[in-house]
């Protein structure tokens, strides 16, 4: 065995007997954690390695991160808001407007997961991005999996829930086009609403949206897209598409016509708009 694995297994018990310490509520976050900005590289390779959303793209602008003595176990990113509409609607400003960020992820070591360690990242990253002159924080909770209990723990005011819509995915693989599709082939499907949450480090700055009571958590709502089968239907042009949002992909389903129609659910919405 080389020097290195003895020292890298040391490290792993360390940081193991120090979260069940702190699980166990023998030791505080604050005598557990520290906390501080770290390289976008290294925050990115934490949440493809630990968030579900895996390696999806996004663009960080800070990132922070939580550790016990050297070992990152805990990051929390913010980025530019990712719909331009949060801007104007939200407060009024300027798309280019660099005041307000949206944290686009918090993620945990998943031993760390569901204690409260996760507000204590969140709570303190804002805190140090006040020093980034950054004057508002808005996150936004799919209500299809959480309603935002972590945001509401760490005293975000609540501001409801998105509008209702459908998005249409076209047979070629792309989603939402702009304009008719009417005689573009493809499914229509709900979007999930999410909860608009916003932390306020700068009170100077008005959000316009009405505040909501919180919703409490279980308020999870159902999306029908294929009822778990993979498979939705155009009703317009009568054909059977692979889900979606179920598989990450969209192509048309060949094959015998009455076995496809044997699934009785027929999750496809009209053509709306
Ligand atoms: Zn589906």
């Amino acid at each position: 065995m080389s020097e290195g694995q003895i020292e890298l297994s040391f490290w792993v018990t360390n940081v193991d007997a120090k979260i069940e310490a702190f699980k166990n509520r023998e030791a505080k976050a604050k005598n557990t954690f520290t906390l501080s900005e770290i390289d976008k590289a290294v925050a990115y390779k934490f949440i493809a390695q630990y968030h579900y959303l895996k390696d999806a793209k996004f663009f960080a602008k800070f990132c922070y991160g939580l550790f016990i003595d050297n070992v990152l176990v805990g990051c929390a990113t913010y980025s530019n808001p990712q719909g331009i509409v949060a801007m104007k609607s939200w407060f009024g400003l300027e798309n280019d407007n660099q005041d307000v960020l949206e944290l686009s992820r918090l993620c945990m070591l998943p031993k760390l997961n569901g204690t409260n360690a996760t507000s204590y990242l969140l709570g303190n990253s804002l805190r140090l991005l006040k020093s980034k002159q950054v004057k508002a924080v808005i996150t936004l909770a799919d209500d299809s999996r959480h309603v935002g209990s972590i945001y509401q723990v760490c005293n975000f005011k609540y501001y409801g829930l998105t509008d209702k819509k459908t998005d249409f995915y076209t047979a070629d693989g792309r989603t939402n086009p702009r304009g008719q599709t009417k005689d573009i082939k493809g499914v229509w499907l709900p979007r999930t609403q999410k909860h608009r949450y916003c932390y306020t480090l700068d009170e100077s700055l008005i959000c316009l949206l009405k505040e909501q009571p919180k919703p409490n958590v279980g308020m999870i709502n159902n999306y029908e897209c294929c009822n778990q089968t993979n498979k939705v239907f155009d009703k317009r042009f009568k054909e059977w598409y692979s889900c979606p949002k179920c598989t990450n992909s969209i192509s048309l389903l060949g094959g015998d016509e009455n076995f496809l129609n044997s699934f009785s659910h027929e999750s496809s919405i009209e053509a709306q708009k």
